[in-house]
């Protein structure tokens, strides 16, 4: 199976494999036309940006036209491992990755299976979430089936993925450092180590970012983020709460370690969304640094 997706990926083919966060929909990073694919799959808009996955240091600093200590501190401490670096990038990475940006986001996965691609490949394998443009992240290999079907080549199947909520996206090709996107490496575990980030949307000029859409990672029922005791939306509502048991046809209790909460959370709007609710209504979790990632998600969801 990975000796057939290694040579589906050189090849210019697509690959849905997992990741430690969600499943990625590859292709060869260096391959413009194999990139197109990933767009048409997805009904991806091109001005959105593909992060290029790597199987080591080396390999992201081959495509980085710099590679600053900040990048190098950051990989050591913090690769294989759900963060993205956004640097600039070299030519050899195509126009079409990086939607037009003169950067290119790098990552090292930490899963078996990703990486295992990525060597046998021998190419770094561009890959955004396998699913349609705006919907939820798949965390199974039956999401990517389900949700994009005949679009990909293979499938590697590597059971529910660990995270189950996107890297976080850090931007090192400016001045200062800028977070682009929250994810379970927190903005304070990454300041501990280069000092301030900035937050997107402080800053003018900040990268386009598609994380960055007000409406993304959405299940296609309508979701209300909710504070306890708020009263619930009209209609049939499943509940996610992490309080207090409200009544609602069906009540779902979360639970209050963000790493679990995070891990379950995909999978369960996948399978409400497949039960016909009229609405998801969510429990708005604290506003503190370990709930950034997730609240942030949710936010979007909610539209
Ligand atoms: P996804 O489609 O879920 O894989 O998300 C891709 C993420 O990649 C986006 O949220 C962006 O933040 C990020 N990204 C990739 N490359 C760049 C880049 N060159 N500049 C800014 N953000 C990038
Ligand atoms: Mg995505």
């Amino acid at each position: 199976m990975m000796k057939q997706a290694a040579e589906l990926i050189r090849a210019g083919r697509l690959v849905a494999f997992p990741t430690e966060t969600v499943y990625g929909l590859g292709s060869n990073a260096l391959d413009a036309a194999a990139v197109a694919r990933i767009f048409a799959a997805k009904g991806r808009p091109p001005t959105s940006p593909l992060i290029v996955h790597v199987d080591s240091i080396d390999m992201a600093r081959s495509l980085a036209r710099q590679w600053p200590d900040a990048a190098g501190a950051l990989a050591r401490r913090h690769w294989p491992g759900p963060l993205t670096l956004v640097v600039p990038k070299l030519d050899t990475v195509p126009d079409i990755v990086t939607a037009g940006l003169p950067t290119v986001g790098l990552r090292m996965p930490a899963h078996p299976l990703a990486l295992a691609l990525i060597r046998a490949a021998g190419v770094p394998i561009a890959a955004p979430s396998a699913n349609r443009f705006t919907q939820l992240s798949p965390t199974t290999a039956e999401h990517v089936r389900r949700g994009l079907g005949d679009a990909v080549d293979l499938i590697l199947d590597g059971g529910p993925t660990r995270l189950g909520i996107e890297s976080t996206v850090l931007s090192l090709a400016g001045e200062r450092p800028v977070l682009l996107r929250p994810g379970m490496v927190s903005r304070e575990e990454i300041e501990r180590i280069i000092g301030p980030v900035d937050l997107a949307g402080q800053v003018e000029g900040a990268h386009p970012s598609p994380g960055l859409h007000p409406r993304h990672y959405s299940p296609r029922t309508q979701l209300a983020l909710l504070d306890p005791g708020a009263p619930l939306p009209p209609g049939s509502v499943a509940l996610l709460w992490l309080t207090a048991e409200t009544p609602a046809a069906r009540s779902i209790h979360m639970s209050g370690d963000p790493a679990e909460y995070g891990a379950r959370l995909y999978g369960l709007l996948h399978d409400l969304d497949a039960e016909g609710w009229d609405w998801i209504a969510v429990e708005r979790p604290p506003a503190t640094p370990e709930w950034a990632a997730i609240l942030d998600r949710l936010s979007r969801a909610a539209g």
